[in-house]
């Protein structure tokens, strides 16, 4: 796909997600969290949903958990503007609660989207109901397992959807690492899986 045809299918989601009834969460959100960064990226880096911080911006990962994830990038000579930072939800829950099931349904189709026009090399979902929802949609049969058993593995999947191909690496959410510096190192070692496969796209 052309570059501008890119440009213009995003811009057209972005419209939508604006626009976007289709849960709950419209009243009580301040601003949708769409997606940032590369149109071109070859990562697509997908978190839960936005919090109080993103809320506020429309920015993904702005607040404490995205100093971490800029760390994490940095710590693979990456920095955001290199990849594509969205979220399996577009709103906010209030008080951060976890996303209804009923609110994934009714969203995710805009981050498949997303997928689909960037289509990225490689998928790296971050934390555990983002990995959940991102192995069992791709059919990976290890979907149910938690993220503990799943951060760092890699795994080559078909969108059923499009039939293109990715590689979808679980990781831990960098929230984890936002008070335990032992974890952040145990990220920046799977962080190391991105890096290495990058060199074989
Ligand atoms: N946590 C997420 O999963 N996504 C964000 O955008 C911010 C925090």
């Amino acid at each position: 796909m052309g570059e501008d045809q890119k440009d213009k299918l995003l811009l057209a989601i972005k419209e939508e997600v604006i626009e976007c009834r289709g849960c709950q969460l419209y009243k009580t959100r301040n601003l949708p969290v769409i997606g940032q960064g590369d149109h071109r990226a070859k990562i697509m880096l997908i978190g839960e949903a936005p919090g109080a911080n993103e809320d506020k911006t429309g920015v993904p990962f702005c607040g404490e958990s995205g100093r971490v994830l800029n760390l994490l990038l940095s710590s693979i000579g990456l920095k955001r503007e290199n990849v594509y930072i969205a979220n399996i939800l577009k709103c906010r829950p209030p008080s951060n609660r976890e996303p209804a099931s009923e609110e994934v349904e009714a969203c995710v189709a805009y981050l498949l989207r997303q997928i689909s026009i960037i289509e990225p090399k490689i998928i790296a979902s971050l934390g555990n109901h983002s990995t959940h929802f991102i192995l069992k949609h791709f059919g990976v049969p290890e979907s149910n397992l938690g993220i503990s058993k799943l951060r760092g593995k890699k795994f080559v999947a078909q969108d059923p959807l499009t039939q293109k191909h990715y590689t979808i690496i679980p990781l831990y959410h960098p929230a984890v690492a936002v008070y335990n510096g032992r974890l952040l190192d145990s990220l920046k070692n799977d962080f190391k899986i991105i890096e290495e496969q990058l060199k074989d796209e």
